[in-house]
């Protein structure tokens, strides 16, 4: 039905399934376009309810608060990866719904998304899945030293264990309850890189340029974006992966998909995200048209037009850490930050900074690659973030 949907244009409500800093960044590039907004999430203090139009606070799975979204709002999407996609089903019964909770429910599912990549042949790492004591006996030496990793509900590398024998792998899968899990094998990694691509309801895909990507203890902490920050046989090939992988899904919306770069050259895709990504926070200030405005237009029909860079970027993650010295709570000097040219500071309005969590993301742009380097390393050293 969607194809013969005319665009949802700028005075109606968009709505966002989840209230975190990702529907924050969406609630105010909608808002920019003239939309209104409605997000629904149970916490009154979420960063997206509180610069959202409307704010349902209800759960996930409760029918009222997804029938007093769906009244709300002309089209929905989502920000947060597990949602439950029969909130999705249900919610598409009653508006356009972008993206589909099919496509939300195999990137939710670890197995169900190497299945994917593999119907794609698009390479991914070799692993097995662990769900009976059979299959863990199962495993062959070829997968380790590897990393046990939940089939549902991980990220920023919550849910992995790394294991170098079978005696551990065993304990591993014992101290997670022995939950559905999938073995990788540890692959010798020289870079990260993701890829975001916007689809639309008729099939067209635009794309952002390729980022690479530092995670720190499973945490992106760094992103450059570049012409050549990877090289360009790899470019090319993860730019023609992700957009398989989009269109294999029949996907409508944001979607980001992240791969490793191996010693000997080869990409192999790591995970996707089935909503705007970390590694696309510099599109806000680096690009004509940042990844969320991509999630509004997808959402709404309206054209999808191939963004362009207009400067270098780094991305520096804002982690809770810095706000602590010393064991001693405190407030990052931005003011010195922000004396520094090209600096973009994006805080998302979270009052209780914990080790480890989002707080915030610095944007540098520059003319240069060297430049937008120079500066994010200088930035690195006023806050505390150690040297990439
Ligand atoms: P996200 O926050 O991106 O959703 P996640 O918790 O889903 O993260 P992964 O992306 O699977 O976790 O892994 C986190 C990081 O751990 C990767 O970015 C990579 O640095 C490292 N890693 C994961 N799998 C492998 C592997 N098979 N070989 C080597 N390193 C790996
Ligand atoms: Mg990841």
């Amino acid at each position: 039905m969607s194809e013969l949907l005319a665009p949802i244009l700028p005075g109606a409500t968009l709505g966002v399934l989840g209230g975190g800093q990702l529907g924050q960044m969406f609630v105010h590039a909608a808002q920019a376009m003239g939309y209104r907004t409605a997000v629904l999430d149970a916490d009154p203090t979420s960063p997206a309810g509180l610069v959202s139009h409307a704010h349902v606070r209800s759960g996930y799975e409760d029918p009222q608060g997804l029938a007093e979204l769906a009244q709300l709002c002309a089209a929905v999407t989502t920000e947060f990866e597990n949602v439950p996609a029969a909130a999705l089903r249900t919610l598409a019964l009653q508006l356009p719904v972008s993206p589909a909770g099919d496509a939300v429910a195999i990137a939710q599912d670890r197995a169900a998304e190497k299945a994917h990549f593999v119907r794609c042949g698009v390479p991914c790492a070799p692993y097995a899945e662990i769900t009976t004591p059979a299959q863990l006996a199962a495993v062959g030496a070829n997968l380790l030293p590897g990393i046990l990793k939940t089939t549902r509900m991980g990220y920023d590398g919550k849910g992995q264990a790394r294991v170098r024998t079978a005696a551990e792998l065993a304990a591993a899968w014992d101290a997670m309850g022995r939950v559905d899990c999938v073995l990788e094998k540890m692959l010798p990694l020289v870079h990260e890189c993701s890829v975001i691509v916007a689809r639309g309801r008729d099939g067209a895909i635009v794309h952002l340029p390729v980022q690479r990507n530092l995670h720190r203890d499973g945490i992106l902490a760094v992103t450059e974006v570049h012409a050549g920050n990877v090289p360009e046989t790899q470019a090319a090939q993860a730019v023609a992966a992700a957009e398989s992988v989009a269109h294999g899904l029949n996907y409508v919306g944001v979607l980001c998909v992240e791969f490793f770069v191996l010693d000997d050259g080869s990409l192999v895709v790591n995970e996707i995200a089935p909503r705007p990504h970390n590694s696309g926070h510099y599109s806000q200030n680096a690009m004509d048209v940042s990844q969320f405005e991509l999630q509004v237009r997808c959402m709404t029909g309206l054209p999808l037009v191939q963004p362009r860079q207009h400067s270098a970027a780094v991305m520096l993650n804002l982690l809770g850490d810095l706000w602590f010295q010393d064991g001693m709570p405190r407030t990052p000097a931005w003011d010195q930050v922000l004396a520094l040219p090209g600096t973009h500071l994006h805080l998302y309005g979270k009052t209780d900074a914990k080790p480890a969590r989002k707080m915030g993301h610095l944007n540098i742009t520059a003319a240069t690659p060297e430049q937008a380097r120079g500066v994010a390393l200088q930035a690195a050293a006023i806050l505390g973030i150690a040297p990439y």
